[in-house]
Parts: structure tokens; C-alpha cells; sequence
């Protein structure tokens, strides 16, 4: 596909939906913006690029996707800024993520100018949804899935991309409390946990419920072999702040490659902080909470931003973290993340793009 056939058709609605929305309460992913972007995927090319009134899709009961689950998305965040500007953290990162995740499911990738075409004409489109309240943004959520209405087991020819967008608030209300999972798995080496694919989460969603059962908020994923290793949580990477190192679980093919994780770790090495991604096992992190040496425990993913615990669960045991004080990494990194993002504070990473 060449730049000049990327036209996009744009359909406004006709009365906008935003007076039914309380921003000063929004709840996460229960309203909607305005507009949203479609194309197909049909004859190996995307067609039919257009912003239409967010609504029903009308599908085929044999849709591909629904069955065999080549489906994926992504999750990035739009802010606005003093004068009114649209701001996107990192587009290109969650792109680059969305087409490995498309390989790995025997997906077609998408262009660049597609994405970011399709993106910015609908932040434009639905800037006034863009919440201006503290802790709130438009979350926008960018998917792909199978259409075929064809039931054999194989890659389908034809595929739906669309992107909507969410006003959203805080996703934790309180510090949640999490528990090392040492049954079930989520990922295994080989495997596609490192993709942002359907089925990765679908899997995810009982033992979760067990553990929510138990009266924690998430699991801590171990590695598959020997439940030894931490691996990250549902939709959050993990992050500790031991003795005053940055210790993070290194990236593999089993783990989420989070652009909310490796932008905190660019930004503690900026602080002159020591990082270190490596194998991080639960003995270690136990150990240092007994040896009152983990300063912090969170997670760290678009919806969260920064979610520090306040337990950590293990084998029956809840180890309850210290209270995170103004002065922590966690508190800081979380604020000057919102302040970057909010074109607050000046950006020497150039992870700020106006929509
Ligand atoms: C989306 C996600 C993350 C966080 O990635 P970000 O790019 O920071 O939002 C981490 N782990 C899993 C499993 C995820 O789905």
C-alpha cells in the first residue's frame, strides 16, 4: 500500500453521546468515545479505511476470530495538555508491539501511516473526550482480529482492525494485594506470552478469580517450569526497589514487553539509579522483605500507570509491604510519568507526540 491511496473516510456522528458521561466519576472501560476507526484486511492489503459513529459490528457466527482466537490489541494512553493539545505517549512502541504480536498469531502487520493516520484523525476527531481531570486520560484501544467466516483451523485471509476510545479514571482504588501464583501458569517458553493476543488473557481470567476468591486483588505469575521465577502480573510488569536498585524481571518470550516498564527503567537510569533486568526469583524478593530491604513492589502498565502493593502472598503467608512515602521512587516516578505525558514537565526522551 502507498501513501497517497491512504484516504480516510470520515462519518461524524450526529449528536455526540459526551453529555452522558460524568467525568468526575469515570469508571474504567464502561464509556466510549464519539468515533472509531475501522479498515479491513482483504486481498493481502488494508481497504477501507474510515472513522465511522462507534457502534455494533456485524458479524458472521463462524468468524474466525471468535473460534481459533487470532485476536490481539493494544493499550496507550492520550492526555492533554495546557493548551488544549492532544498528547500520545510512545505510539510507535505500541505499533511495533502490536505487529509482533501479529506474527507470532499469523496476522498481517499494519503500516505505520495506517496506524498513526487512523489514530490522530480520531484523537482529533474526539479531543473533547480527552479528560482534563487528575489521574484521568483517554484510553485508547487499538485490536485486530480474524474474519473469515470459515471454521477449518487455519490463518484467515481477512482481518478487522479498529481502534475506540475510553475516558478513564484511576484503575486501582487502593494499593492492591497480590499473590504468587504457584499452580496455574500464564505463559510458557515457546509460547506467545510475550504477545498481546485474546487468548493469553482468557486463560489468565480463573485463576485470577481464585485468587480474588481468596481475598487478593491479582496474581503474580511464576515461570512455568519450576514456579521459581517472577514473571509479571495481568496486565502489569513488575517492578522492585531493592536496597535502591531498579530490579525488574529481564524481557523474554514469556513476558509482555510493557512500554510503561522500560520507560521507568530509562527514567531511573536518567535519575542515575541502578537497573537491573535479570531473573528475579520469589525467594529473593520474600528474603527482602524479611530483611526489610524491598523498599517497593508495583506494577507497571499503561491502565495502572504505577500500582505499588500493599501485600505480597506466598504459600499461605501475606507479607505486607512498607507504605509508599512522598519521597519514594514509586510515588516520584508515578508523577513525573503523569507530568511527562501531560507535557507538564520538558521531555528529554522524546516519547511525546502531538496527536
Ligand atoms: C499490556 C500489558 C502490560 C503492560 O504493557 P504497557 O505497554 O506498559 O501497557 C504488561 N503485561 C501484560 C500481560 C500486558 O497485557
Amino acid at each position: 500500500m502507498t501513501t497517497e491511496t491512504l484516504q480516510i473516510d470520515v462519518q461524524p456522528i450526529a449528536k455526540s453521546r459526551i453529555d452522558e458521561v460524568d467525568f468526575d466519576n469515570l469508571v474504567f472501560g464502561k464509556h466510549h468515545a464519539d468515533h472509531m476507526f475501522v479498515a479491513d484486511y482483504v486481498n493481502g492489503e488494508w481497504t477501507d479505511l474510515k472513522i465511522i459513529p462507534y457502534g455494533d459490528l456485524s458479524l458472521s457466527p463462524a468468524t474466525a476470530a471468535l473460534h481459533y482466537g487470532q485476536a490481539l490489541f493494544e493499550g496507550m494512553k492520550a492526555y492533554k495538555n495546557d493548551a488544549n493539545e492532544v498528547l500520545m505517549f510512545r505510539p510507535l512502541d505500541n505499533l511495533a508491539r502490536l505487529n509482533r504480536s501479529a506474527e507470532r498469531m499469523c496476522m498481517p502487520t499494519i503500516p505505520e501511516s495506517i496506524f498513526m493516520d487512523g489514530l490522530t484523525t480520531l484523537l482529533r476527531l474526539d479531543a473533547a473526550w480527552v479528560p482534563t481531570q487528575p489521574d484521568c486520560s483517554l484510553y485508547v484501544r487499538p485490536y485486530m482480529f480474524a474474519t473469515d467466516p470459515y471454521i477449518g483451523v487455519r490463518p484467515s485471509d481477512t482481518y478487522k482492525f479498529v481502534i475506540f476510545c475510553s475516558p478513564v479514571g484511576k484503575y486501582y482504588a487502593k494499593p492492591p494485594r497480590v499473590k504468587v501464583e504457584t499452580e496455574y501458569i500464564r505463559a510458557a517458553e515457546g509460547g506467545f506470552g510475550f504477545a498481546k493476543c485474546a487468548g493469553n488473557y482468557g486463560g489468565s481470567l480463573n485463576p485470577t478469580r481464585l485468587a480474588q476468591e481468596q481475598g487478593y486483588d491479582q496474581l503474580i505469575w511464576t515461570d512455568a517450569r519450576e514456579h521459581k521465577y517472577i514473571e509479571e502480573s495481568g496486565t502489569m510488569n513488575l517492578m522492585f526497589v531493592i536496597d535502591g536498585v531498579l530490579v525488574t524481571p529481564a524481557i523474554s518470550d514469556t513476558i509482555l514487553d510493557g512500554v510503561t516498564r522500560k520507560s521507568i527503567i530509562d527514567i531511573a537510569k536518567y535519575w542515575g539509579m541502578e537497573v537491573q533486568e535479570r531473573r528475579v526469583s520469589v525467594d529473593e524478593v520474600i528474603g527482602a522483605i524479611q530483611e526489610a530491604k524491598l523498599e517497593a513492589a508495583f506494577g507497571a502498565g499503561t491502565a495502572v500507570v504505577v500500582s505499588p502493593f500493599a501485600a505480597i502472598a506466598h504459600q499461605g503467608i501475606d507479607y505486607t509491604l512498607p507504605e509508599i512515602t512522598e519521597e519514594s521512587f514509586t510515588n516520584k516516578v508515578y508523577h513525573y510519568l503523569s507530568d511527562l505525558r501531560m507535557g507538564k514537565v520538558a521531555d528529554p526522551f522524546g516519547w511525546v507526540i502531538k496527536a
